[in-house]
């Protein structure tokens, strides 16, 4: 598996919509400073459902829309789509590309499309959950991230090896389970004091 397509349209500096095309290997993104490289990754982060404006270097998330410039009026709102290869099957998709899309306009309004049709960001983050794609996940390493993966808590570290290893899934739907339990119990507990009261 791997990125073959990311495409963006009003995003940060990409006002018009530009499509890379990337091939299995090594890709080297060049340019001046400022000339938005780092808004290719963000672009990436972003889609796969960063939720945080601050680590996308901006103070509201309204801020990703290209916001015009001297030749050219701001837009409305921006989308971002990467395509996945999945000839692999290794997301548990029958498709061979897999494209995510995410939109979102000046109003706040916001969508997620997985192969063009509307989903949760819920469903996104499941399906990539344990291939170590994600926002927060080791297959995007930012500027000073080794430094800070060294110095960080053994906990911290260990989440990096539980995503390598592939049992976040499990470890989720552990959280998912236990909270059912805990919200059963105390039905039951509910049930209990109605058929004490009624004795
Ligand atoms: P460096 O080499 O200095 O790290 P870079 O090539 O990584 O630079 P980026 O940080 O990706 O550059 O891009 C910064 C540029 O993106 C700036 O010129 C900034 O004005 C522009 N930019 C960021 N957000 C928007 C936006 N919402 N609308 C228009 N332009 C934007």
């Amino acid at each position: 598996m791997y990125l073959k397509r990311l495409e963006m349209s009003g995003f940060k500096s990409f006002a018009s919509r530009t499509e890379l095309e990337f091939v299995p290997g090594i890709t080297a993104v060049v340019g001046p400073n400022g000339s938005g490289k780092s808004n290719v990754t963000d672009a990436i982060r972003w889609v796969l459902g960063e939720q945080s404006a601050k680590s996308l270097r901006g103070s509201k998330m309204e801020d990703v829309i290209f916001i015009g410039s001297d030749s050219r009026k701001p837009v409305g709102f921006c989308e971002v789509s990467i395509t996945m290869d999945n000839s692999k099957r290794i997301l548990p998709l029958d498709y061979a590309e897999v494209t995510v899309t995410r939109r979102v306009y000046r109003s706040g309004e916001s969508e997620y499309l997985l192969n063009r049709q509307s989903c949760r960001l819920k469903d996104i983050q499941e399906l990539f959950m344990d291939t170590g794609i994600g926002k927060e996940a080791y297959s995007m390493i930012g500027q000073g991230r080794i430094e800070e993966m060294i110095s960080n808590k053994s906990e911290d570290r260990r989440a990096i090896f539980e995503e390598a290893a592939g049992i976040v899934k499990y470890k989720s739907r552990k959280k998912e389970a236990e909270k059912k339990l805990a919200d059963a119990e105390q039905n039951l507990v509910r049930i209990r004091d109605l058929i004490h009261e009624l004795r």
